[in-house]
C-alpha cells in the first residue's frame, strides 16, 4: 500500500509539473469520463485544502474526475465535519494517500496573523483552529510561514482526533504527504 501511495504521489507531483509547463495531459474531464464513474467511485488520493478560489487541486495536479477525494474548506481548517469527510475517503474509499495542501497569501492564515492572541470578534471556530499553531512561533512573522507550520499542525490533529486516520497510518494503509502550493511559481512542494 505504501509503495502505491509513493507511486500515486510522484504521478501528482509530476502532475503539477505538467501544469506548471503549461503541458497538462488529463483527459479524464469528459462525460465519457463521468458515466464510467456514475455509479462508483476510485480515488486514488485524498486532498485536503483551502477554499480559496486560486487552489483548484484537479487543475494544479493535472487530475480529471474521479481521480481526488477533495475536502476543502477556508483555511484548511479541522473541524468535525471536516475530519468525518477525510475518514469517509480513508475508511469506506481506502485511498492510500492524503495530501494536506496549504497555501500561499491565505486568508485565513493572514487574519489569525494579525490576530493572535486577540479573541477573534468574527471567524471564531476558523481562528480556534488556527491559533494554536502560534504557540510553536516565537515571533511574528509572515503568513506563509504560518500556513507551513499550519499544515504540519493539521497533520497532528487528524492523528490526534481520528482513530480511524491514525490506525489506517500504523498499518501502513495510509500516508500523509504536508504540502504547499506557491502562487508566483505553481508548483507543490512537499513541505519538511
Ligand atoms: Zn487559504
Amino acid at each position: 500500500m505504501k509503495e502505491k501511495a509513493n507511486k500515486e504521489l510522484t504521478k501528482l507531483l509530476q502532475g503539477n509539473k505538467n501544469f506548471v509547463n503549461g503541458t497538462p495531459t488529463t483527459k479524464n474531464m469528459s462525460l465519457e469520463t463521468l458515466q464510467k464513474f456514475a455509479f462508483h467511485q476510485e480515488p486514488y488520493a485524498c486532498v485536503l485544502t483551502c477554499s480559496d478560489s486560486r487552489v483548484v487541486p484537479e487543475i494544479i495536479f493535472d487530475c480529471g474526475i474521479g481521480e481526488l477525494f477533495v475536502v476543502r474548506v477556508a483555511g484548511m481548517t479541522t473541524g468535525p465535519n471536516i475530519i468525518e469527510s477525510v475518514e469517509y475517503a480513508v475508511k469506506c474509499l481506502q485511498v492510500p494517500l492524503l495530501i494536506l495542501l496549504g497555501h500561499d497569501d491565505c486568508g485565513v492564515m493572514k487574519y489569525a496573523n494579525d490576530g493572535y492572541p486577540t479573541e477573534p470578534q468574527y471567524f471564531k471556530s476558523l481562528m480556534h483552529c488556527v491559533y494554536p499553531v502560534f504557540e510553536d512561533i516565537p515571533e511574528k512573522t509572515d503568513s506563509n510561514f504560518v500556513a507551513k507550520k499550519h499544515t504540519h499542525m493539521v497533520e497532528k490533529v487528524l492523528l490526534e482526533k481520528s482513530p480511524i486516520i491514525k490506525k489506517a497510518v500504523e498499518e501502513n494503509r495510509l500516508i500523509i504527504a504536508n504540502c504547499h502550493f506557491d502562487h508566483s511559481t505553481g508548483l507543490v512542494s512537499l513541505i519538511d
